[in-house]
């Protein structure tokens, strides 16, 4: 992570808490990255590891309190915690805009498209009804959707297309970070691939920052320039595409690779990491992995490691590694 780098986000020790009928989820427990400009990372890991807190917490849309507990969030070097409600609006859709994963309840169903298009471009540019009206006939036909459609309510596109206009939102604003949360699960696979081409087409265009999440290696693979692994709220494994699909150091990660089916080999079983992902209220003392990991030992379930570096920007949080 060099110095002369400059950042269009910076997250240092993240920690988030949700209260849940009197208990407490640790949802983050010390996530720190930082997103170059124009660059794309991936947040990769199972259901409840924490990664659509992370996007939540850049817009700052985690229920507070408790909220961010400790830690910071930059936006363009500025802790997002200092501004003002009216800031972070000013934010939100115009600098940094998500991508949710569900088009189905991400549109309103009473609203046409356009509408909902314009609105966004209303909230953060001084322009008419009107203007933002034709701009967001240019945002629908970016995406690929004839601009005459945009009269249409959301329940009259298919599921690929209503994510098509989701993104159309997500980018009328043509913000600098784009967070997008699993944008392909509910698709099927060729609208998938489609999707993808586009998101990765429109990132190039605008030059803008993106942190895509999911579980999908995949996606990583095609899209990504580097990649957190994330754990239990925390990331155990950072590093360059290269470093975590060539050089991978983390036995979770080993796990990740070895569950995916081996299309040369299509008769071999495939082998699911053992048990589950920890209750985020109640996480074990040491590494949070190690009720699961094959190399466990008496350290581990104690001592929980921190983030070292294996090589160059390749960082893992075990204790079978020690810092370079
Ligand atoms: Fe496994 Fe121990 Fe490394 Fe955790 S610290 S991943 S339990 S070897």
């Amino acid at each position: 992570m060099s110095e002369e780098k400059s950042y269009a986000l910076e997250i240092e020790d993240l920690n988030v808490e949700y209260h849940v009928d009197r208990e407490v989820v640790h949802a983050l427990n010390g996530i720190s990255f930082r997103l170059a400009k124009g660059e794309t990372i991936g947040l990769v890991g199972e259901t409840g590891a924490g990664k659509t807190t992370t996007g939540l917490s850049i817009l700052r849309l985690i229920p507070s309190p408790p909220g961010v507990v400790k830690g910071t969030v930059k936006v363009r070097g500025e802790d997002i915690s200092t501004l003002s409600e009216k800031q972070m609006e000013a934010i939100r859709g115009n600098v940094v805009s998500m991508i949710f994963q569900d088009p189905m309840t991400s549109l309103n169903p009473t609203k046409t498209v356009e509408y909902q298009i314009a609105e966004v471009i209303r909230l953060h540019e001084k322009c008419g009804k009107k203007e933002a009206a034709a701009k967001a006939g240019d945002m629908l036909e970016m995406v690929g959707i004839p601009r005459d459609r945009g009269r249409e309510f959301p329940h009259q596109f298919s599921g690929g297309m209503k994510q098509r206009v989701v993104i159309a939102m997500a980018l009328a604003c043509s913000p600098e970070i784009l967070i997008a949360d699993e944008p392909t699960t509910a698709l099927d696979v060729t609208i998938q691939a489609q999707v993808l081409d586009m998101i990765r087409e429109l990132k190039r265009k605008y030059k803008m920052s993106m942190i895509m999440i999911t579980h999908d290696l995949g996606i990583v693979a095609e899209i990504c320039d580097t990649v957190a692994i994330v754990y239990a709220g925390r990331i155990v494994e950072y590093g360059t595409l290269e470093d975590i699909f060539n050089h991978t150091a983390h036995p979770y990660t080993a796990g990740l690779f070895g569950s995916l089916p081996n299309m040369e080999d299509r008769t071999q079983r495939l082998k699911p990491i053992p048990g589950l992902m920890p209750d985020p209220t109640n996480l074990p003392e040491g590494c949070a992995f190690s009720p699961r990991c094959p190399n466990a030992s008496e350290k581990c379930r104690t001592q929980c490691p921190a983030l070292t570096r294996v090589e160059g920007e390749h960082f893992v949080a075990c204790h079978l590694f020690k810092e370079e």
